[in-house]
């Protein structure tokens, strides 16, 4: 009962609202603020117009509690990962409205991220019949450039991860990948990504609201054999038991067991306000303009094509996002997006278009 899957039921993209308390300060008071303009409920009305706009999703949450918004929004497509299913959760919105607090989280409350890599282990112990190898990257999009965080700075700088291959056939390169046997050892993968991330650039919070931060877990399992016969003894849970090999440790199909291969990836945006200043509305500016109109176009197109049974052009390779998510975004991919607001009424421009976003991609 500690991961069900449902998502059989659900439509193919699962569009969420998070709005975050107006006091964040502390969160105490945060929890026990409720922004006036906003009704409970599956809907959200900007009371500010004359004629209020409603927008339908399918969850509204507010408060800061990160359990109920991961149980709400990711716990199903993390156990559709461990099924075998390619999964994606996004977080989108303008700079400061609960991104990061939303997938990372903090020590009181920790995000979807430890809450997902949590559900996995404990997936994995359920599962004695089958063995697991869990491999994950961490990279960084910024300027149309992949940056792998999991390779020293100064690497990562001069050498730019690159995208080969098209279509399902995807492949970043050169790109790291930790094995990863227990949630010590992701947090140590996710600490060092963080320090890399830090240490390349001069000013950190900018940079992170202009980059889109990647984290992906590729999972792969088979049968495992009665016997025992690859010396991993059966029940075995610990899932980091062949030693890497070059070009990456991988489960070998053996017997008639075949590998199955899912990839479940994390996604912070840059933040998605209008450009502010002279700089961003030259370069970076475009570029995340560029992305993330690119994004909703993709999952807007993906989720027509799936409820209306269509096969409409889908614009992959207009961004580098889109064009490295295509393999983990097509097929029977499930896709939460989760749309964070800054209630405050300062924020009602770029809160109005964050729904529009959201309503668009529905
Ligand atoms: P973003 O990543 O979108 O730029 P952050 O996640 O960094 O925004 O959030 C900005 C600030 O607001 C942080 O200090 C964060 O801890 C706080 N915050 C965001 N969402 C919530 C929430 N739901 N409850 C309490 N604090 C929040
Ligand atoms: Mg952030």
């Amino acid at each position: 009962s500690v991961l069900e899957a449902d998502y059989g039921k659900e439509d193919k993209v699962l569009v969420s609202i998070r709005i975050r308390p107006t006091e964040a300060t502390s969160a105490w008071e945060a929890s026990h603020t409720i922004p006036k303009s906003i009704k409970l409920g599956a809907q959200y009305t900007k009371s500010s117009t004359t004629t209020p706009q409603e927008f339908r999703f399918d969850e509204v949450l507010t408060g800061s509690e990160n359990k109920p918004v991961y149980n709400a929004v990711a716990r199903s497509h993390v156990c559709a990962a461990m099924d075998g299913y390619n999964a994606v959760i996004f977080a989108y919105g303008q700079t400061a409205s609960g991104k990061t607090f939303t997938l990372t989280g903090d020590q009181d409350q920790p995000g979807i991220i430890p809450r997902a890599m949590k559900d996995v282990f404990a997936y994995i112990r359920r599962t004695p019949t089958r063995e697991y190898l869990l491999r994950c990257s961490y990279l960084e999009i910024y300027n149309e450039a992949i940056h792998d965080l999991l390779a020293p700075p100064s690497s990562s700088v001069s050498q730019p991860v690159q995208i080969q291959g098209s279509g399902a056939n995807v492949v970043l390169t050169p790109l790291r990948e930790e094995v990863v046997t227990s949630l010590k050892s992701v947090r140590e993968v996710l600490e060092r990504g963080e320090g890399n991330r830090r240490t390349a650039s001069t000013d950190w919070n900018e940079r992170s609201s202009r980059s889109h931060s990647v984290f992906r877990v590729v999972i792969e399992s088979r049968e495992r054999c009665a016997g025992g016969e690859d010396g991993a003894p059966s029940g075995r849970t610990t899932p980091g038991f062949r030693p890497p090999t070059p070009g990456g440790p991988k489960l070998q199909a053996r017997g008639g067991r075949s590998v199955q291969t899912s990839v479940l990836s994390l996604i912070d945006l840059a933040g998605s306000e209008k450009a502010t200043s002279d700089k961003e509305r030259t370069r970076e500016g475009k570029y995340i303009n560029t992305s993330l109109l690119t994004l909703g176009t993709v999952i807007a197109t993906l989720a027509e094509n799936s409820s209306k049974n269509k096969a409409d052009h889908v614009p992959f390779r207009n961004s580098k996002l889109t064009r490295m998510l295509q393999p983990s975004l097509s097929g029977n991919a499930r896709i939460s997006v989760i749309c964070t607001i800054n209630p405050d009424t300062s924020a009602i421009g770029e809160s109005t278009s964050t729904l529009l976003f959201a309503q668009r991609i529905k």
